[in-house]
């Protein structure tokens, strides 16, 4: 079956019980079981280790990724987490230069210090990849379109690179969904969400999820660490999420054909230094895109002329895009990154992050372009700072809107 359909009728049935086609919230902790036998693997004992809610919202991820099993967590974080506590100490693993901080941090506070090593390599490049392993290299860890750059990862060769060497790769899928790319079927063992984004989708829930594409000895790992960390969404969170997971592909489709327009937009304009948008053909990892994506996806960073004045006269004259961070919800975002540690210094500096949401793109692009005649008046392509005055722009008629 099509993705559209799977995410229509994955996950639930019509509720035997009630007859519910909309599936109803289980909260209760505690599930009644014969006395004197052993629950038998498939039946809910305790909510902490299975809940129906939760069951759904694996089945449906699990379809969507084309693996064996999932595991879902309270969030994108505690599911990279518990990826990195399937580790051990002395374990070696290689990270992508340009990916989420959160990611990095993660490593350096807690896999560091117990005692495993990280390498940062640029993971555009297959060959820095094949360079960095060691003998005790155990995960290739890839992120892809990368945030906040949006740099490319070909999975099939990163994921075979670390097989030749007899390590896993995992990829957070978070930003492309399993709408525009499935790692799994590229070779990923792993594949992490934050499914905080795109795949609830509504900017209501904090949720995270690891699918597998065997359910083998490291999948029971992750479980094990599920059940026995705690690290869960409530009942209620996961019926969100796979009340908004029913809509994602029909929303990565608005997300993404209209974030291809608004790069199209930036990249013709005069006050824009610098688009980064894997769909551009003038993108460094475009061919790769183009071969394992099915579209480009709804996350496009600039640069303007100038410097941080600039870019954050830009940021604060849009009035559809609210200044926040996070993505793939229906409202559109935009975040002033100051500086970002990168492969090449200081060419990202004063990045806009974008993260496009559901508005009609005609509308986003006139608010673009409101905001970059403001913002950066006197910087452009082939201009010097002129540093007129220039009035606020006005909201026109999203005042009323509002
Ligand atoms: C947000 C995000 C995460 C972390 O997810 P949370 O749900 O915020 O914990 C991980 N990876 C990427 C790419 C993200 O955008």
């Amino acid at each position: 079956m099509k993705m559209e359909t799977l995410a229509v009728h994955g996950g639930h049935a019509v509720d035997a019980s009630s007859g519910a086609v909309t599936p109803p919230i289980h909260l209760s902790t505690t599930y009644a079981c014969e006395p004197g036998s052993e629950c038998p693997p498939d039946e809910y004992t305790y909510s902490r280790t299975d809940n129906p809610n939760r069951r759904g919202l694996e089945e449906l991820l699990t379809l969507l990724e084309g693996g064996e099993a999932a595991a879902v967590f309270a969030s994108g974080t505690a599911a990279i987490m518990a990826v990195v506590q399937s580790l051990q100490p002395g374990d070696h693993l290689i990270a992508p230069l340009d990916g989420y901080r959160g990611t990095a941090v993660l490593l350096a506070e807690f896999f560091e210090s117990w005692g495993g090593t990280v390498t940062y390599v640029d993971m555009s490049e297959p060959g820095a990849v094949a360079g960095a392993v060691r003998p005790e290299t155990k995960m290739v860890w890839v992120e892809t379109p990368s945030n906040p750059l949006l740099r490319l990862t070909d999975i099939a060769c990163v994921a075979e690179i670390a097989h030749t060497a007899g390590a896993l790769c995992v990829c957070d899928n978070t930003v492309a969904t399993p709408v525009l790319q499935q790692p799994l079927l590229l070779g990923a063992d792993l594949v992490v969400h934050s499914v905080t984004k795109y795949l609830s989708g509504h900017g209501d829930v904090v949720a995270g999820a690891v699918v597998a594409r065997r359910a083998d000895a490291l999948f029971d790992r992750v479980r094990r660490v599920q059940e026995h960390g705690g690290a869960i969404p409530s009942p209620f969170e996961c019926w969100l999420a796979l009340r908004g997971l029913r809509t994602l592909p029909y929303r990565m489709r608005a997300h993404a054909g209209s974030a291809l327009q608004i790069a199209r937009f930036l990249d013709d304009h005069a006050a824009v230094r610098r688009v980064h948008y894997p769909g551009l053909p003038c993108h460094p990892g475009h061919p790769i895109a183009a071969r394992q994506m099915e579209a480009f996806g709804g996350m496009v960073s600039f640069n303007v002329h100038g410097g941080a004045d600039e870019a954050l006269a830009v940021a604060r004259g849009l009035r559809l895009f609210t200044h926040a961070t996070s993505l793939g919800g229906p409202e559109s975002l935009v975040e002033y990154r100051p500086t970002v540690q990168c492969a090449e210094p200081g060419a990202y500096d004063h990045l806009l992050r974008l993260s496009i949401g559901l508005e009609h793109p005609e509308d986003l692009i006139a608010d673009l372009s409101v905001a970059l005649a403001a913002g950066t008046a006197g910087h452009h392509r082939n201009g010097t700072s002129a540093s007129a005055a220039v009035p606020a722009p006005t909201a026109g008629g999203l005042e009323a809107v509002r």
